[in-house]
């Protein structure tokens, strides 16, 4: 069994990332073969710091050691270092449909955004996305919910490509966890915490401090009632009690039982305690390996080559089922 994800260098990393996708990511070492890669040619779709952005690819980097990835236990590595990335792209977007990348809601979101450009790379990204998981011919794939669209997107463009060329791609399947799958921003609790289109006090990140932590989730914004419990006025309560739900590993239900009468106040300090409980392990590890340039190069380095004799031999199938390149 292979697994495969990717996870943007955009600045910080918060919360929902942490729950959503790099815990999974953590567990997938020791269910299969585990493939992570940082994503730095999908970081340059929006408007971005290019001095800025080698030194992100080491902060996610460093971050993802810190919540457990282990190189001898996964690859690791950075999707620039493997050029059969872009390239089967390229070669997937002949069997995109132009009208499935038009519905995709990330790229709606993403491009009313964008003060400048709306660069064609947005649109494109989901053809890339698609590129990093077939070419490792992964079975399953870990991410949020708002991944959903672009995994059924990519297992259309192993579908067609299959059809019309013949059997070479495995048609991957995501994998999101029940709870937690959409952490939202605590100060828009309509919107998904987000590392782009963050809201600076809406977001935890996984390097806060736990004063940090406590001053946002008691900032954080509620209804004027104070019954603890989740419908669908009471989007930012909902929101707490499943952090404090997932972190716990219990049911949503008995959070609520718990606070039950106690009101807003020891409830938000209940969800400030086990998020920082969470954290401040990762924090530490992570300030810990940061300064460590070399060493967190070394590993993508080691990643990269790993990660090249996978995607190479797909590539190089690819590109003959179509009839590209000499055929001989
Ligand atoms: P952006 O909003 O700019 O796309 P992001 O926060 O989504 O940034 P990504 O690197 O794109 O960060 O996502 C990494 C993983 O984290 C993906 O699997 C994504 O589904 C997951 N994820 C992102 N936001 C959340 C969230 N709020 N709750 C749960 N999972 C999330
Ligand atoms: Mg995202």
């Amino acid at each position: 069994m292979r697994i495969f994800s990717g996870i943007q260098p955009t600045g910080r990393k918060h919360l929902g990332n942490y729950i959503g996708a790099i815990r999974q990511y953590v567990e997938g070492q020791g269910r299969g073969e585990a493939i992570y890669c940082v994503v730095d040619l999908h970081a340059i779709t929006v408007a971005y710091d290019p001095r800025a952005l080698p030194g992100h690819v080491l902060d996610t980097t460093a971050m993802l050691l810190a919540a457990g990835l282990d190189p001898a236990r996964c690859i690791l590595f950075r999707q620039s270092d493997v050029r059969e990335h872009p390239e089967l792209a390229w070669l997937l977007g002949a069997v995109t449909a132009h009208g499935d990348l038009n519905r995709m809601h990330q790229f709606r979101d993403k491009s009313a955004r964008q003060r400048e450009l709306i660069s064609a790379g947005l649109f494109f990204y989901p053809v890339l996305q698609a590129a990093d998981v077939l070419a490792y011919r992964a079975d399953e794939v870990p991410v949020g919910d708002d991944q959903r669209q672009h995994v059924e997107l990519m297992r259309d463009i192993a579908l067609r490509f299959n059809e019309r060329f013949g059997e070479t791609l495995v048609v991957p399947h995501h994998r999101i966890p029940e709870v937690g799958a959409r952490i939202m921003d605590l100060q828009a609790p309509d919107q998904k915490m987000s590392t782009t289109a963050a809201s600076e006090q809406g977001t935890l990140y996984v390097i806060d401090d736990q004063r940090t932590i406590a001053k946002k989730v008691r900032s954080a914004v509620t209804d004027s009632g104070s019954e603890v419990r989740r419908a669908p006025d009471k989007p930012g309560i909902s929101n707490l009690i499943e952090v404090l739900s997932v972190i716990r590993g219990v049911a949503p239900e008995a959070v609520e039982g718990e606070f039950d009468g106690h009101g807003y106040g020891a409830f938000k300090q209940a969800v400030a305690d086990e998020v920082t409980g969470l954290l401040a392990p990762v924090r530490e590890r992570y300030l810990e390996l940061r300064p460590d340039e070399r060493a967190i190069e070394r590993v993508l380095e080691a990643g990269a080559e790993r990660a090249r004799a996978i995607a190479s031999e797909t590539v190089a199938e690819v590109r003959s089922a179509m009839g590209v390149g000499a055929g001989l």
